[in-house]
């Protein structure tokens, strides 16, 4: 087991033990807090800018029209969500369709 401490990705203020593989290979220092947030948001951390996007599942699942989407949302519903995206609006607001929801919910809180 790797013991290393090292700065979580999320709130980049404490320093931990604990961490969360985001993507395939990708594996990020994750404190216990934010861990504790990802129980009731969904987390996204930009892989290529380090922009952190927290969103209330609740309300993340609200806004999806889809169907078949929003199944598969509800699924992990019960799971800790810390997900990593190649890019976010902020790198590359002309890729970001995908996210766009996320965005919005962003700048409303
Ligand atoms: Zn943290
Ligand atoms: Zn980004």
């Amino acid at each position: 087991m790797n013991e290393k401490r090292g700065q979580c990705s999320i709130c980049k203020d404490t320093y931990t033990l604990q961490h969360v593989e985001i993507a395939p290979g990708t594996v990020v220092h994750v404190c216990s807090g934010c861990i504790e947030k990802a129980e009731d948001n969904f987390i996204w951390l930009c892989l290529t800018c380090g922009k952190v996007y927290i969103n209330p599942k609740k309300l993340v699942i609200n806004r999806i029209k889809d169907l078949e989407l929003k199944k598969a949302y509800m699924l992990c519903e019960e799971l800790l969500v810390i997900q990593g995206i190649d890019m976010c609006i902020a790198c590359s607001p002309e890729r970001m369709l995908d996210y766009a929801e996320m965005s919005e919910t962003v700048m409303e809180c």
